[in-house]
């Protein structure tokens, strides 16, 4: 049986597709100039295999002009145009795209720059404008046509003027309602904007006439309106650049002009990948705690940019919670968008960035722990507790990443230690690693638990942040070397010559010892001769998993 065509009622699918793809009204001028890029980029890959032809990047812009008397915003580029046949099928066929087909029939494999494949970007234009007019001369023509539509209603196409190859594209800018406004999109100070957040990365300058004011000349303090051509965008994207053509000063640079913090970064990584999957990043360890970090409304995430346009302000997907500190972005022509180009389709190669890049914060921060020792304290004593707490979640999966990364307080050393220089300086009797909960450094220096453990000259590791404990518990053993509390019952520490003394002593005091077990018996489980002690006459030891410490902080946790 032949096969019938499915039938579109085209209207309302413009209709639903104008308004119901973009969760952003602002994203249209994205689209536009996008477009436009394209085009430019056109007759630079046709320049690349036909001699008559040259490509003078100086020659090539887009334009952006607003017109607030007449409602009007227009975008002018100097890219390949569009013949009448062109016109007619990328923009009277919806979800057809030239651009596509562009890449395909010129076999571009590494086109990576051609941004359009879906062929409904254009159509974002209606979101904001009661009519588009479209005026354009392809490359190679001597005719222009012009090209105009309300939106569902459909289109026309008449001969028109135009001088220079290139495509002219016009928005009367639909009138404020109660509910929506559209003026802003004659602004010159909100279209730049949108421009530096969208398209800051496109290669070719993105031009704008912009008004301000200066001093008049021959005079003091009178003040003159001048008008200049400007281009908006910075074009090329620092992390397409040669790493080593780049200075410490144009990543923090970089670093403020994002607007990822108001410190100087203490580090930056920039990863250029270019196997299985490709892309760029330039990601930043901060070197201050966001005011807000540790609240909730902290949102964790990186920048991601698909050929260098903005596609999503914080992908959290990039950054696992332990690293939710980190700042930068990621730049990646693999990914396979959908239709609204504002999120992902898939996120298979979205994961494998992702991996990829926890493999290199990691070993970042282990190289800046080895060879930058004073950098690596100042960034733990911010975030620390971060990572802590991603030994304690997640059930301690991740503390394969982390334990080399964590610090402690030294007893022996007077400052902060990792579990492997603990453990590597460990005497051969000594059976575990040693640790002493408490509020601060002097509470614990002065815990009489930390006697005996002390004195057998063992180092101890000072618990300050009711997490410590509880990470630890995940962690359960480093190099094989369990874990143990010093306030402990059992401290793995041989005493037995006290043994018999201190049975001798119990017996001998048999009615005060069970006189005093009666009068707390509400309180303690046992009261007993401890062999511990020195120079206190008491202390309290806890018996099971959990730690007299522990048993303080869940007792203080909300129910
Ligand atoms: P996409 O960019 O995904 O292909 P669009 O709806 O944005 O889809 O555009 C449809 C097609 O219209 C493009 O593929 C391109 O062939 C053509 N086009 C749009 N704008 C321009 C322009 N400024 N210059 C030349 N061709 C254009
Ligand atoms: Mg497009």
């Amino acid at each position: 049986m032949a096969k019938k065509q499915f039938k579109a009622e085209s209207k309302r699918l413009l209709e639903m597709m104008i308004n119901s793809i973009y969760s952003q009204k602002e994203v249209f001028l994205r689209e536009l100039i996008s477009n436009a890029s394209d085009a430019i980029d056109k007759i630079y890959y046709k320049a690349l295999t036909d001699d008559s032809l040259t490509f003078e990047k100086d020659s090539y812009y887009i334009k952006v002009a607003a017109d607030k008397d007449n409602r009007t915003l227009t975008i002018t580029d100097t890219g390949i145009g569009m013949t009448k046949e062109e016109l007619e099928n990328n923009l009277g066929v919806i979800a057809k795209s030239g651009s596509l087909s562009f890449k395909k029939e010129n076999e571009i494999k590494d086109g990576h720059d051609i941004i359009g494949q879906f062929g409904v970007g254009f159509y974002a234009a209606f979101m904001v404008a009661d009519v588009v007019t479209v005026i354009s001369k392809a490359l190679g023509s001597d005719e222009a046509y012009k090209w105009e539509s309300t939106g569902a209603d459909g289109y026309t196409i008449e001969q028109a003027e135009k001088e220079t190859v290139g495509t002219e594209i016009t928005l009367k800018i639909k009138e404020n309602t109660e509910e929506e406004q559209y003026d802003e999109f004659l602004e010159e100070y909100r279209l730049k904007s949108i421009i530096k957040k969208y398209s800051d990365f496109i290669r070719y300058p993105i031009k704008m006439d912009v008004k301000g004011q200066r001093p008049k000349e021959g005079s003091e303090n009178e003040l003159e309106e001048y008008e200049e051509e400007q281009t908006i965008n910075s074009m090329v994207p620092i992390w397409r650049k040669n790493k080593n053509e780049l200075t410490d000063e144009d990543y923090e640079n970089f670093y403020k002009e994002k607007h990822y913090g108001f410190d100087k970064p203490l580090k930056h990584i920039h990863i250029s990948v270019d196997g299985t999957i490709r892309y760029n990043a330039i990601l930043y360890i901060p070197e201050k705690m966001p005011f807000d970090y540790y609240s909730k409304e902290y949102e964790k995430g990186l920048e991601l940019y698909s050929n260098g346009v903005l596609i999503m302000n914080k992908c959290a997907d990039l950054l696992p919670d332990y690293f939710s500190f980190v700042k930068g972005m990621v730049d990646s022509e693999d990914l396979s968008l959908n239709i609204s180009r504002e999120i992902l389709q898939h996120d298979r190669q979205l994961k494998l960035i992702a991996k990829n890049i926890n493999k290199k914060i990691k070993s970042e921060l282990k190289s800046l722990l080895k060879n930058e020792r004073e950098k690596y304290e100042e960034f733990y004593k911010s975030f620390g507790r971060q990572l802590k707490y991603g030994v304690y979640s997640d059930f301690g999966t991740n503390k394969e990443v982390l334990q080399d990364l964590l610090m402690f307080y030294s007893s022996k050393e007077k400052k902060m230690v990792t579990l492997d220089e603990y453990v590597s300086r460990m005497p051969e009797d000594q059976k575990f690693i040693y640790y002493a909960a408490g509020e601060s450094i002097e509470r614990i220096d002065k815990l009489p638990q930390t006697e005996l453990v002390a004195d057998k000259g063992y180092e101890i590791l000072y618990f300050t942040e009711d997490i410590d404990e509880f990470a630890i518990k995940m962690i359960m053993n480093y190099k094989e070397k369990e874990f143990k509390s010093v306030s402990s019952g059992d401290l793995g520490i041989d005493a037995d010559e006290n043994q018999d003394k201190a049975d001798e002593v119990k017996n001998e005091n048999k009615e005060l010892f069970d006189y005093m077990k009666n009068v707390l018996s509400d309180k303690v489980k046992d009261v007993r001769v401890s062999k511990r002690l020195k120079n206190h006459p008491v202390c309290l030891t806890a018996d099971g998993e959990v730690t007299i410490e522990m048993e303080k902080i869940l007792n203080a946790m909300p129910d």
